[in-house]
């Protein structure tokens, strides 16, 4: 028998400990997916409008047959040889810059943000880290000192090594050829140097995902990536977010913003919801790493993950998924824009591929953020069968990034139930 939403809180409540989050006033309790598609538990059918995880389609046939048929012959660790590992780093770095030849895998994107961190030490023999102060870059001890919002009150005192500048934001202040940034971040390094902590690196989301992905012209990078360099820092882009064809125009977002990275860092769509995250280096990087540090990690590069990180490569390719995600996004940002102008709450269209979205402001002059409307917004959408949900540093951007499968269909539906719930729903209580 199904279990109550209040049954299962109470449970969650009582066996996970508190400050665990769902999503959601009333909580979806989904028991099945298919492409872009999820059921509740009541049989109820949502159009997944959110979910970046499964890249190429909830329960994509050809990644679960890759998983059951490696699982069901062999799975173990990196210790012993197998040509899985090596198949899949060949072919995952051959999309990239030639310079970028080396990988580590590891189960999460918040470990491959750590080995990157460390990387940078290792390569520079300095400690300190610069990132913007809206980002997200993951959960471990050093890691979890990069989101402003929620840096934990315990963790070995590491927050000495963070500086922060402004996140982006080409809404309420336009720098239009990424100078400014640069400069916020040249003056964070002066600071490192002087309080002689040292640069070690810059990390950024090269689409700045987590900050609301602020509409920045290609090549936005160059002028930071300079200044990084120029202060022999490392430059490392997480690319959890923005890879493997998301922003439809680039199979990663630092060549959209004009810059190839010294760490890139990967992780939830790589397995397509199987746990498989990865760096990826130059071997002289990796090389320095591994000199101080004999890095293992016991499930992370397994047989049964490069099988079905295989199987996302593989489908990307095979169902040309950088191509559809760049025309349904330019459908979706058309409809987009046709709803800003019947609506006045929607104050700025932004994105690119399937990564779009609006920032819903309660006057247009003072882009003052509509952050509780949005919230009712997102609420209504669940209730109306759509799953999407906000972002950015006032939480009042729709944050849309659906399974890369998502076609024009999918994008008219959700738009016309967009239309609907911002008509229905008032923007002052
Ligand atoms: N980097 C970015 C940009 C992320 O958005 C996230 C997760 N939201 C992470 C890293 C951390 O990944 P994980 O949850 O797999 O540790």
């Amino acid at each position: 028998m199904t279990r109550t939403n209040a049954e299962l809180l109470a449970d969650r409540a009582r066996l996970m400990g508190p400050n665990v989050s769902t999503f959601y006033e009333d909580p979806l309790h989904i028991v099945k997916g298919e492409g872009v598609w999820l059921w509740d538990a009541d049989g109820r059918k949502y159009l997944d409008c959110y979910n970046n995880v499964p890249h190429v389609g909830h329960c994509n046939p050809r990644v679960v047959d890759a998983i059951c048929e490696q699982a069901r012959t062999l799975n173990t660790h990196t210790r012993y040889l197998h040509e899985g590992i090596l198949a899949y780093i060949e072919r995952l770095t051959g999309t990239m810059d030639a310079s970028l030849d080396t990988a580590i895998l590891t189960c999460t994107g918040s470990e491959a943000n750590d080995i990157a961190l460390r990387m940078a030490e290792a390569v520079t023999g300095k400690r300190g880290i610069i990132a913007t102060d809206a980002t997200y870059h993951g959960n471990t001890s050093l890691v979890s000192q990069l989101s402003k919002s929620n840096i934990p009150t315990v963790g070995f005192g590491l927050g000495q090594y963070f500086r922060f500048v402004d996140a982006p934001d080409s809404y309420r202040n336009p720098d239009p050829d990424g100078t400014i940034f640069a400069a916020q971040v040249a003056d964070q390094i002066e600071a490192l140097n002087e309080d002689d902590t040292g640069f070690a690196a810059l990390v950024v989301c090269p689409y700045f995902l987590n900050e609301g992905f602020p509409d920045h012209p290609n090549g936005w990078l160059k002028p930071t990536a300079e200044v990084v360099r120029k202060a022999g820092g490392v430059l490392i882009c997480d690319e959890v977010q923005s890879g493997f064809g998301r922003t439809g125009t680039h199979m990663w977002a630092h060549e959209k913003m004009g810059v190839v990275p010294d760490v890139m860092v990967l992780g939830k769509p790589m397995g397509n919801g199987h746990p498989i995250g990865g760096v990826v280096s130059r071997g002289e990087i990796v090389a320095e790493f591994r000199k101080g540090y004999r890095y293992f990690n016991t499930f992370g590069g397994n047989p049964v993950s490069c099988a079905a990180a295989m199987a996302v490569l593989e489908e990307i390719e095979d169902k040309d998924l950088v191509s559809n995600a760049l025309a349904v996004g330019k459908h979706a940002r058309m409809r987009m824009n046709q709803l800003a102008k019947k609506h006045e709450v929607i104050g700025d269209v932004r994105g690119s591929g399937l990564i779009f979205g609006a920032e819903m402001v309660t006057d247009r002059t003072t882009k003052t953020p509509a952050s509780e409307f949005t919230d009712r917004v997102i609420n209504a959408m669940r209730h109306r069968g759509i799953v999407l949900s906000k972002l950015g540093r006032y939480k009042n951007a729709l944050k849309i990034r659906p399974p890369m499968p998502f076609s024009i269909q999918n994008a008219d539906l959700l738009f016309d139930t967009l239309d609907e719930v911002v008509s229905e729903t008032p923007v002052h209580l």
